[in-house]
């Protein structure tokens, strides 16, 4: 059991060799722990081989390894098989691979995608992508967007209203990059039956709090291992066992295979089952093993502990940023009336524009995103300044980027 006490910090190397950095970005990426760069280490300097190719002691090692962090993931997230767990890039890569996967596939003309435009970019221009690419072959099928509220939750009511007898997929947040809000998804499962697929982006949520795949009630899960502690360049969606015959590859070559034309005419994809169906080619073997062992290292903590954390610090900043007027907040827990929060906020601070603000704070060692945090929506008119926290920071940290905010005020 790991306690998130005063030394907690000597676990990440990056900010130990820095005590007096405040990185408050971890929405974009999280610090490392030693134990995740060990495991790569050991990797590079002790068994170096491939993947499912090879039957000598290490290329065993390492397939035992992969097979391992498998099974650790799909515990993680409450999976029900292993083989729903597929090894992607990153959540980019994960939602890119549905779209191509399954819609490419299943979609037909007229049917209907629900998207969010206020979404990070990644969940929404696969499926634009996707809808031009059908287009070109004469298939059109229509993208209907819903809203989020000015709490920066999805609009049951606005869903409701959507879905139709057309709706095939409607692909959705978990929490919010940039206005941090939690959604009930396990609800909007409810609000409109079983027949449509549910995607989830749950890059924000994986790593700050537990994540349950069954009571979600999704068909595709994907996350980013690089924002839980784990190696950038790794990823996961996990697709619900009921859509498996639904699948076809997406990419081909390696241990996967082609048959020729058969007798009629027709090619057939002879390929492997789930989840090496989507795996072709050799996988980030090092970034696979440090997904391990982030996950060794969260459960060390405890995700109730990660939670509980995410949520005193997040009441706290929210608390000390509303007491200053020059900041304006972007929907989020800002406007709820029992505000709960996962390590994210976003203003804009008037009299400052946010670049401006992230370079003088960047100058006093305070690390925080500024820009339109690869949205197109709403938080995308102007740019602002987001904080978002992990399980390494401190209520210390927050005052002393708010005494720097408030010194900016009385100038
Ligand atoms: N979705 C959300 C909600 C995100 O916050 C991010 C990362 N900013 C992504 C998708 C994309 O993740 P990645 O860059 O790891 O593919």
């Amino acid at each position: 059991m790991i306690p998130i006490d005063h030394s907690f910090r000597k676990y990440f190397p990056g900010l130990y060799q820095q005590q007096k950095l405040v990185y408050l970005d971890s929405a974009s990426t999280t610090q490392k722990p030693h134990s995740v760069l060990e495991g790569m280490n050991e990797y590079y300097q002790q068994y170096c081989a491939n993947a499912g190719r090879g039957n000598y002691t290490w290329a065993q090692r390492v397939t035992d390894g992969i097979n391992s962090v498998r099974a650790k993931v799909a515990a993680f997230v409450h999976a029900q098989h292993a083989s729903e767990i597929v090894f992607t890039a990153g959540t980019t890569a994960g939602l890119n691979m549905i779209a191509y996967a399954w819609g490419l596939h299943n979609l037909r003309s007229g049917d209907e995608i629900l998207y969010c435009p206020d979404d990070h970019k990644a969940n929404v221009l696969p499926w634009l992508h996707l809808q031009a690419l059908l287009q070109r072959f004469g298939t059109t099928i229509h993208l209907i967007p819903y809203r989020i509220t000015s709490s920066g939750e999805i609009d049951h009511e606005n869903i409701r209203a959507k879905a139709s007898s057309k709706t095939r997929l409607i692909t959705l947040t978990h929490i919010h990059n940039v206005f941090g809000t939690l959604n009930d998804i396990a609800r909007i499962r409810t609000l409109v039956g079983q027949e449509v697929l549910l995607s989830l982006d749950a890059a924000q949520s994986v790593g700050h709090l537990a994540v349950d795949v069954q009571e979600l009630g999704v068909d595709f899960l994907s996350f980013s291992g690089h924002k839980m502690f784990a190696a950038p360049g790794t990823g996961v969606t996990w697709i619900h066992t009921r859509i498996h015959d639904q699948l076809s590859p997406f990419l081909v070559g390696g241990e996967q295979e082609i048959a020729s034309p058969s007798s009629s005419g027709e090619t057939h994809l002879h390929t492997y089952e789930m989840p090496h169906l989507l795996e072709a080619g050799t996988l980030n073997i090092p970034g696979i093993l440090s997904l391990g062992r982030a996950i060794d290292f969260i459960n060390d903590i405890t995700l109730t502990t990660i939670e509980q954390h995410g949520k005193t610090l997040t009441y706290y900043l929210l608390h000390h940023l509303q007491q200053i007027p020059e900041v304006i907040f972007l929907p989020g827990i800002a406007y709820s009336k029992r505000p709960v929060g996962y390590g994210i906020l976003s203003f804009y601070f008037e009299g400052y524009t946010a670049s401006e603000l992230g370079f003088i704070l960047s100058s006093q060692n305070i690390y925080v995103r500024v820009g339109t945090h690869c949205t197109r929506g709403r938080a995308a008119q102007q740019d602002s300044v987001r904080i978002s926290l992990h399980v390494y920071n401190t209520t210390e940290e927050i005052d002393t980027c708010m005494a720097i905010l408030q010194e900016l005020t009385s100038v």
